[in-house]
Formats: structure tokens, C-alpha cells, sequence
């Protein structure tokens, strides 16, 4: 039996909430995931503290660059003098001084003088990269000031589960491939955590409280079919998913894939997706600094178009905002994010990108003689339902839909009869609103466990008034990727659903296993329960029954 450093004793079992199907053991590596840097801000000092304050940050990071420098060998030194050679710049600390004689404190001087360098440089691709090397300082030199560390600093050898509060997506973009588990303390199923681990197949548990008291030198098995974490557990005691028994039949609805990069079309299309249920452009601009051109956007579609499985493709528009912030939308700071200008909202301060990206899309569609299907996020109203389907339908050759994610917009599917061709619930977003819980918030988990009753029944008050009004309707939020749910999804009246490349082989596998009237039984039998875990054992004891 492993060993364990910590509090926790040997066979401590932890309840979380599980992602994926994938178990593991390995050695905990605890990590303080970064804070955010906080908003700009005017000073309270004098111009003099302020700029000791900033040279002193600057110093900082200089040296962290040396000893970085002195870490690697002669010819990647180079890269980190470069480094602060642009750091040091005089001519951007005098700006910096100009905001400084402004009132703005250090970080706040430093940051705006560095996006007014980035906005000159920007736009010319030589200098792209610098842009980003710029911004990627800026941002150490903003850490500093307030005390906050930059980088996971994640181990890059060996095999670890990561433990943390909860994990940003640029945390995320920093897992190496030795993060073979993650656990998060807080952060709940539709998590970005939870997305990135469900599509790397990365074991993970979230929403998992009691994990505060694991220690780097544990050993933990993450289980996440048994929605828990043992500490010292043998990967033997992992429970095991349902296998469905192999029929060689196709699927009772089509299980497409989500997408957001091209190695994501590739994984999709190896997994037999059919076709793609959701491309989250966004995914493909979050560092982007300055605004991608139409030739740049239809070269990006087009290659992701080409590698797509066969299928329709449905391909999203920028959901940018809230938890997804695109650096080059310049987007104001808002007191609550989620309920703020995000996804189709972006419409009225940001028409031009989102008509470039319908002609970009519209491009790569004639250009790879896909078959692409485009939605807009985050729609509240039928208004705005018909102005993004007009909008559409005057660019390109698509059928048109819109994401089902807010409460307002279930209660007038019947009023989008004739008007759209799809609709695509985003049960992320939907139990986010729904609930009243925030996605992002890491004690809220539980109630954004899509097998919550309130969901479930709104998820079949959607696909039968979709069903009536003609629509088609499909569930391409992150309980699509769990078999046993794709199953209710079925058995509720869905037309198709979408999951995460990593799970499409096991959701087809439980879609072919089931039949449709054993899949109407099911849904109309988990729809009677109160409670989320009543529900999930239900369906669960069912399906085992089946197989
Ligand atoms: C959703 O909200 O369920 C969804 C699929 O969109 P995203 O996770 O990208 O917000
Ligand atoms: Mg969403």
C-alpha cells in the first residue's frame, strides 16, 4: 500500500465530482494556481514611490530572466536577453512615467504604456511575436507589484496529480504531459478544468472540498466514476464505467464532437465522430492580441473544416466574454462577467468581427465543400435569435441556429418556429443560469451536476417544444459526454448530441448499445426523482441491467 506524508489516512475516501472515465494513481503536487491581476488602478502614493515601485518590479523580473537564462544553454540564453533588453526599454519606461505623472499606480503605468507599444507594433506579423513577449512581460512586471507568482511551475518529468483551488484556463494551457490526474478543490463539472481534462483524458475529480488537506508525496487514486478520491487506493479498486455490450450498430442519434483546434478535428475524426456538434472558435483567439484578419480566420476554418469528421459541422461564433476574455475585443471590466456582455451581446460593439467571421466561415465552407451549420451563443430573446439568423443567412450557405443556454430563450422556442433551423442546448451555460451558480465559482459544484432534476426536466421541455416547432435539437454542453446521460438526452427526444473527442467512442457505444424505447423508458423513469443522485442511480441501475 502506498504511503501517505499527510493528514489523511491510507483509505481516506474524498467525494468529488468525477470527469471522465479514465482512473489513475499517482503522487500529489500541490499547486497555488495564479491570482488575477488586479484591475488598474489610480494611486494613493507619491510619483517617486510609484516609480521605485515599478524599477524595482522591473529588476525583479530582469533577474528572474537571468537566472532563467543562466538555467539553459548559450544559444537560448539569447532568447531571455532579448527578453530584457525589451523589458528595460527606456523609451517604454518614459511612457510609463507619463501615466505614473497621470495619478495611475506602477502596474496599472506599466501595463498601459506596454498595450500602447503592442497597438503600434500590432497589425504587422514581424512583429507578433514581440507583441506577445511584450504583453507576457507586462503581465510579469503587473505580478510582481501586487505579489502574485505567474507560473504553475509544474513539474515536466515523472507522473503527478495536480491539486488546486481551481485552474484558469492559462493554467490549464500549462499542464505538461506529466499532469496525469488533476484534482480541484472547488470549480465544478462544466469547470474549464473539467473541459480540458475531459478532451486530454486526463483522470480528474472536481468540486472535491476535502482535498485541501492532500499534500505534495500522497498518493492518491482519482477515480472518477466513483466520483471520488482515495488516498493510497490501488488503481485494481477503480470503479469500472458500464461497458455496453458491442452491437456493431449505429448509434439511436448521432453523437458529434466538440472542437476547438485542429488537432481536435483530427482526434474527432479518428473517433468516428459524426460530424462536429460544436467548434468554439473562440478557443483559437484567446491570446490573440490584435484582431485576425478574414484571410487569417477562413485559413484557420478552412484547414479545421478539411480535418473534420463526416458530418454536418456546426460551427459557434465568438463566445467571447464572461470566463473566455479574447485580449483584442478589449472588453470593459464588469462587476458580474457572466451576466454581462458576452457571446452574441458582442454584437453591438463588435458587429464588424462578428460579420468578418461569418464571411471567414462562409469562405472556408465553399472552400472545402463542407456542409456547415453556424450558431450564435448566449441568445436571450427571439429578436435576437432572428437578427443573428437574418445576419447569417445573408453571408453564407449555412443552416442557421442559435444555443439554447438561458432560461429566458427555453420559454419561446415555439415563437422561433420557421424562423431558425437548429438549436443546440449548452448545458454549461444553461445549469450556470438556470441555478443561479456561478461555473467558476468552486463551491457551487454540486448544483451544476447536470443529473439535477430542474435540469433534466428543462432539458425535456426543450426538446419537445423544439420537436413541435419543427426545430432540430441537440446538447452539446459537457453532460453530453457522459454515456449514461446521453442516454436521457436520447430517450428525452434530442436529435444528436456532442461530446468531448476523448468520450465520443464511449457515448456511441452506449448510444448503440441502448435501444430508442428502452432510451424513452429511461428518461420518462429519471425524470421522476428529486433529487440528482437518485436520478444518476436510477438510470445507472438501468443501463447495468441492459448490459
Ligand atoms: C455550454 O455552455 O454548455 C457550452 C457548450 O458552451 P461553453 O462551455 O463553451 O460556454
Ligand atoms: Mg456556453
Amino acid at each position: 500500500m502506498a504511503s501517505s506524508n499527510g493528514t489523511l489516512a491510507q483509505g481516506s475516501v474524498l467525494k468529488g465530482l468525477g470527469v471522465g472515465l479514465n482512473a489513475v494513481v499517482a503522487e500529489v503536487f500541490r499547486v497555488a494556481p495564479m491570482q488575477a491581476l488586479p484591475a488598474r488602478a489610480k494611486s494613493t502614493k507619491s510619483v517617486d514611490e510609484e516609480r521605485e515601485s515599478l524599477r524595482g518590479a522591473i529588476g525583479a523580473v530582469g533577474a528572474h530572466l537571468d537566472a532563467l537564462g543562466a538555467k539553459v544553454g548559450s544559444t537560448s540564453a539569447e532568447i531571455f536577453d532579448a527578453l530584457k533588453f525589451l523589458l528595460e526599454d527606456d523609451e517604454l519606461f518614459e511612457v510609463a512615467e507619463g501615466h505614473l505623472a497621470e495619478g495611475w499606480a506602477a502596474a496599472a503605468a506599466y501595463a498601459m504604456a506596454v498595450d500602447e507599444f503592442a497597438e503600434l507594433l500590432g497589425g504587422d506579423p514581424d512583429f507578433d511575436e514581440r507583441v506577445k513577449d511584450l504583453q507576457d512581460l507586462s503581465k510579469r512586471v503587473q505580478a510582481e507589484i501586487a505579489g502574485i507568482k505567474v507560473n504553475l511551475e509544474l513539474p515536466i518529468e515523472g507522473s503527478y496529480v495536480i491539486v488546486g483551488e481551481d485552474f484558469s484556463p492559462a493554467d490549464t494551457a500549462q499542464f505538461t504531459p506529466a499532469v496525469v490526474g488533476v484534482i480541484t478543490i472547488s470549480g465544478g463539472p462544466t469547470s474549464h478544468t473539467a473541459i480540458i481534462c475531459r478532451s486530454r483524458s486526463i483522470a480528474a475529480v472536481v468540486s472535491c472540498a476535502d482535498a485541501v488537506d492532500l499534500v505534495d508525496g500522497d498518493v492518491v487514486l482519482v477515480d472518477p466514476v466513483g466520483d471520488r478520491v482515495v488516498v493510497g487506493g490501488e488503481i485494481s479498486s477503480a470503479t469500472q464505467a458500464i461497458t455496453f455490450i458491442e452491437t456493431g450498430r449505429e448509434p439511436i442519434i448521432p453523437v458529434r464532437s466538440n472542437i476547438g483546434s485542429l488537432e481536435d478535428a483530427n482526434k474527432a475524426s479518428a473517433a468516428n465522430a459524426n460530424g462536429v456538434g460544436l467548434f468554439r472558435t473562440e478557443l483559437l483567439y484567446l491570446s490573440a492580441t490584435s484582431q485576425p484578419d478574414v484571410a487569417s480566420q477562413s485559413a484557420s476554418y478552412a484547414e479545421i473544416l478539411a480535418a473534420a469528421p463526416d458530418g454536418p459541422i456546426v460551427v459557434r461564433t465568438i463566445d467571447a466574454g464572461s470566463d473566455k476574455p479574447v485580449p483584442f475585443l478589449h472588453m470593459p471590466h464588469e462587476e458580474n462577467p457572466s451576466l454581462g456582455v458576452r457571446g452574441f451581446r458582442l454584437i453591438r460593439e463588435h458587429r464588424g468581427f462578428i460579420e468578418d467571421q461569418l464571411h471567414s466561415i462562409e469562405f472556408a465552407r465553399a472552400h472545402t465543400n463542407r456542409e456547415v451549420w453556424v450558431m450564435a451563443p448566449m441568445i436571450a430573446t427571439a429578436s435576437e435569435a432572428r437578427e443573428f439568423a437574418d445576419l447569417a443567412r445573408s453571408i453564407g450557405k449555412f443552416k442557421v441556429g442559435i444555443m439554447v443556454e438561458t432560461p429566458s430563450i427555453v420559454t419561446q422556442i415555439a415563437d422561433l418556429k420557421g424562423q431558425i433551423d437548429f438549436l443546440s442546448v449548452g448545458t454549461n451555460d444553461l445549469s450556470q443560469y438556470l441555478f443561479a451558480a456561478d461555473r467558476m465559482n468552486p463551491a457551487l459544484g454540486l448544483l451544476l451536476n447536470p443529473w439535477q432534476p430542474a435540469l433534466i426536466r428543462t432539458l425535456a421541455r426543450i426538446a419537445s417544444e423544439a420537436e413541435a416547432a419543427g426545430i432540430s435539437s441537440g446538447v452539446c454542453g459537457e453532460s453530453a459526454s457522459d454515456p449514461a446521460f446521453a442516454v436521457v438526452l436520447a430517450g428525452l427526444g434530442f436529435k444528436s448530441v456532442s461530446a468531448s473527442a476523448s468520450q465520443v467512442g464511449a457515448v456511441r457505444s452506449a448510444l448503440s448499445a441502448t435501444s430508442e424505447n428502452d432510451a424513452k423508458r429511461i428518461a420518462a423513469g429519471a425524470l421522476e426523482f428529486s433529487t440528482a443522485e437518485e436520478a444518476k442511480a436510477f438510470v445507472t441501475a438501468e443501463l447495468s441491467k441492459l448490459n
